[in-house]
């Protein structure tokens, strides 16, 4: 799998090295220079101080000598200088510039020095050259003159560089090698930096962040080429229910372990990245992508298939994909991953763990969902939603014993949205676990306040999610809302549905133990539908059958259907269960529910849901006509 095909890390390192090694060359260079030229300066200085103080001391010497003209005395004077090595020669004159006395290196010829005879200093290449004026009683009365080999000089000065070019390489060399230690350093915190910037750190794929660069490269591939690019938006179908029943690490182990099967049976040149929660993409490339595309996302569905084994537990997880092609369904990055994921909005409708490739026709329906997604968060808050009741009545006598509390959204901008719509889109995105206690609870308060007004102990029924039933916290949520809102244990019944319940048998007939504990009653809800047997049901403490409407719908035309609902009716009687028929419509359905010994009757025949109010005003009437 190519997702080691991430920006290359360490320019900045570099460049910032770089510049770190030229500026200290620098810095050395000019401080070098600077030594030098000091060094220089005060070493010439240096010398001329002392050979002007000699020829003072000569010149104080020879001041009898040139008075008497003592040839002499003033060599002897001069003589003294033989302990300098510098001096090269040096001389007394007389005023009138004749030499008195003179001193001179043997090598020395005094044929190419006559000095000016004035006050006069020269430093030259070769020497340096000083005539001092010998005073006597303020009056010259000749000239002292010193001339010095520079070599000396100059052999100390280049010793001074060499050191200070040693000193220099050495420092150099040790700037560098801490440059180099810190640019390592650098490069791997910046290598460190980008890992964390586009790989993602539970799986070790490229996250959203490389999935869009690497998606924008492939596209720009594409147009250079004329290639073609898929995108294969995949969404885990039930990783939020391992989420919360296992836990985030199990969450966390589930996720890897699905990177580890795609990246093993994808193509190498596939680019396979975790774009989200449980949100996976892989890009292919190449030409005539459809049958490939379609291939691969056949492979994805069957290589998932297998289970995987998390703290004890056997997990299937599915996934839904969506499949977009670039550039036949988009022109850029932006809608091709749109529809990719609008196909993925779809495989998840067609009933998950199924692939479905984009088409204009879905844009419309994704809008929607998105919409309402959106709208869902707020619904609560903006007073949208209202639970509306329908009356539940015993076969038997005709006699309201409770009634089914439904949501009802009133949208904004589509109006009335059915929970068929919008109950699934609350529990892909997490909002059932509020927008259910918001029901249970509004429906228990409801309930307490028919007791309050007289009406009775009506049985209030309310449907739980599947999502709810995986919440470790709903029984909690539950008792405090009994508690608040006074109504009876004994007059709540939750209604889950028979796919529900058989999806986790045994976490599902734990829970249920725990509500029957409370005194709460339970239902089966949608019963026939999802293909449970007898047998199981059996395990379940339950109180209620609600029979499916569309078994109630079909009494009419099919005996069949009448022959299951009788079979249903006599097994439920047989296992202690009730039995409520649902979406009972006509006369004849009652009558045909009525010789079958089912229990009671809910449907359009009696009411349809309404709101609280006018359910109110449904009771007291009824009773009244009970009455009279
Ligand atoms: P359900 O629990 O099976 O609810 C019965 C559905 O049948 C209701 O649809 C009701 O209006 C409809 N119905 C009642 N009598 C008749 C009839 O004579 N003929 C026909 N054709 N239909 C009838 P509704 O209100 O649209 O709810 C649909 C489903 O949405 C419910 O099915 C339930 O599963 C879910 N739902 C509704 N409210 C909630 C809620 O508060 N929480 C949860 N989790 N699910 C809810
Ligand atoms: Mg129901
Ligand atoms: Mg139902």
């Amino acid at each position: 799998m190519n997702h080691a095909a991430l920006p290359a890390p360490g320019r900045l390192g570099r460049s910032v090295a770089r510049a770190s090694v030229i500026s200290s060359a620098a810095a050395l260079l000019i401080a070098a220079v600077l030594l030098v030229s000091f060094q220089f300066i005060s070493q010439r200085s240096g010398l001329l101080e002392d050979m002007l103080i000699q020829a003072r001391v000569i010149g104080d010497s020879s001041e009898a000598s040139l008075l008497f003209h003592d040839g002499h005395a003033a060599r002897d004077v001069l003589s003294v200088l033989s302990t300098s090595p510098n001096i090269d020669v040096a001389a007394v004159f007389t005023i009138s510039g004749a030499p008195l006395a003179y001193w001179k290196k043997r090598e020395t010829s005094l044929a190419d020095w006559a000095p000016p005879l004035t006050s006069y200093r020269n430093f030259g290449l070769r020497y340096l050259e000083i005539v001092q004026p010998v005073l006597s009683e303020k009056k010259v009365i000749g000239h002292v003159g010193i001339r010095v080999r520079l070599e000396q000089f100059y052999r100390r000065l280049l010793v001074f560089i060499g050191f200070t070019i040693l000193v220099a390489i050495a420092s150099f060399a040790a700037t560098y090698l801490l440059l180099a230690r810190m640019r390592r350093t650098v490069k791997d915190a910046e290598a460190e930096l980008n890992y964390l910037a586009h790989v993602d750190s539970v799986t070790g794929l490229p996250n959203r962040h490389a999935f869009n660069v690497q998606l924008a490269l492939a596209l720009k591939k594409a147009t250079d080429t004329g290639d073609d690019t898929a995108l294969l938006m995949l969404d885990l179908d039930n990783f939020k229910r391992v989420n919360d029943t296992l836990g985030h690490q199990s969450g966390d182990l589930l996720l890897r372990s699905v990177a580890d099967t795609l990246t093993g049976h994808l193509e190498k040149s596939d680019i396979v990245c975790r774009i989200g929660g449980d949100e996976f993409a892989v890009i292919l490339e190449g030409q005539n992508l459809r049958e490939r595309a379609e291939l691969t996302a056949e492979t994805i569905l069957e290589v998932l298939r297998e289970p995987v084994f998390l703290d004890g537990h056997e997990i299937f997880v599915t996934t839904s994909i969506g499949i977009s092609f670039y550039p036949r369904h988009a022109k850029n990055l932006h809608t091709l991953v749109r529809n990719a994921d609008t196909a993925m909005y779809r495989a998840k409708a067609k009933g998950k763990n199924v692939w479905a490739s984009f088409h204009a026709r879905m844009d419309t329906a994704t809008q929607r969902r998105l919409a309402l997604e959106s709208g869902l968060r707020r619904a609560l808050e903006r007073n949208e939603m209202e639970v509306h009741y329908q009356p539940q009545a015993s076969l038997a006598t005709g006699e309201i014993i409770g009634v089914e509390a439904l949501l009802r959204w009133r949208h904004p901008e589509f109006g009335v949205v059915e929970p068929a719509e919008f109950i699934p889109v609350a529990e892909d995105c997490g909002l059932i676990g509020s927008l259910g206690l918001w029901v249970l609870r509004s429906a228990c308060e409801q309930g307490a306040a028919w007791g309050k007004a007289g009406l009775g102990l009506l049985s209030v029924a309310v449907n739980l999610s599947a999502r709810q039933t995986r919440d470790r916290n709903l029984m909690q949520a539950v008792s405090e809302i009994l508690e608040q809102t006074g109504l009876l244990p004994c007059q709540l019944e939750l209604e889950i549905t028979e796919s529900v319940l058989m999806d986790n048998m045994h976490a599902n007939i734990g829970v249920l133990h725990q509500f029957r504990q409370r005194g709460i009653r339970l239902a089966i809800d949608d019963f026939g539908t999802g293909y449970s047997s007898f047998a199981y049901l059996k395990r379940f403490p339950l109180d209620h059958l609600k029979i499916d409407r569309t078994f109630v719908k079909e009494i009419r035309h099919d005996g069949e259907d009448g022959a299951i609902i009788a079979a249903i009716v006599s097994m439920a009687h047989e296992l202690g269960l009730s039995v409520i028929a649902e979406g009972v419509e006509t006369e004849d359905q009652v009558a045909f529910l009525r010789n079958t010994g089912c229990d009671i009757m809910q449907g359009y025949y009696f009411a349809e849901p309404m709101p609280a109010d006018r359910m109110t005003a449904f009771i007291t009437d009824a009773r009244m006509a009970n009455q009279a």
